[in-house]
């Protein structure tokens, strides 16, 4: 199964893209943490992009393209993927759709998840994960159980995205409106497109996309 998560920061494509890992098998490919990985390391392209990111504007076509060209190529991805962030602009889809044709390929769903924008600001500007095996928190309302432990592996060293205050994120959701919300459009038109409300819970948003891509077991089982 390949499968686009769409939607604007804050929107949950991360939270639902391992949920559906654990349930699917077929891995999330976040050009967001490719690009995070690569600044951490220092190489070329972290270095070309990280003050790009921290702005909240888009790292170029070719350099987003070119990381996700040589990730659909390792073997996990054979069985399909879950794009998260990527693709970001029309130039981006068109790659995409060569990239998979190429190959005899073809994307099975595009899914908008749709979420208002204060609420966006809000969950944003109140993220942070656990620097050791990285599950998400937010300050209103989703804190670890026990203050300063990491629920999931018992770590304590958390850890906030530069790029998650509000100024960015007010460049980051105009990058979206601009250059991501047309594809909307392009997708529609393919025929592929579906939305759900990401208003919902994380459960019953996860029941709802479960239901778009293996509608016969919208119950979890694939
Ligand atoms: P994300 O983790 O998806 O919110 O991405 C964080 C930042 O990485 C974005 O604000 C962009 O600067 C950059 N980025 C991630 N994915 C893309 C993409 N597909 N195209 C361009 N820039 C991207």
């Amino acid at each position: 199964m390949r499968l686009i998560l769409l939607g604007p920061p804050g929107a949950g494509k991360g939270t639902q893209a391992k949920k559906l890992i654990e349930c699917f098998g077929i891995p999330q490919l976040s050009t967001g943490d490719m690009l995070r990985a690569a600044v951490a390391a220092q190489s070329e392209i972290g270095l070309r992009a990280k003050e790009i990111m921290s702005s909240g504007k888009l790292v170029s076509d070719d350099v987003v393209i070119q990381i996700v060209a040589e990730r659909i190529e390792q073997p996990d991805c054979a069985e399909g993927f879950i794009l998260d962030g990527f693709p970001r602009t029309l130039a981006q889809a068109d790659a995409t759709e060569t990239m998979l044709k190429g190959k005899g390929l073809e994307l099975d769903h595009v899914i908008e998840m749709r979420v208002e924008d204060d609420e966006l600001v809000r969950r944003v500007a109140g993220r942070f994960s656990c620097a050791h095996c990285g599950a998400s928190y937010n300050d209103q309302d989703h804190r670890p159980k026990v203050e300063g432990v990491c629920d999931k592996c018992g770590h304590s060293d958390f850890t906030r995205r530069p790029d998650d205050n509000a100024e960015t994120m007010r460049t980051r959701l105009k990058a979206y409106y601009k250059e991501t919300a047309p594809l909307v459009g392009y997708y529609y038109c393919k025929g592929i497109l579906q939305f759900v409300d990401g208003m919902k819970p994380i459960d019953e948003v996860f029941a709802d996309i479960s239901s778009v891509v293996a509608p016969r077991s919208s119950s979890g089982n694939p």
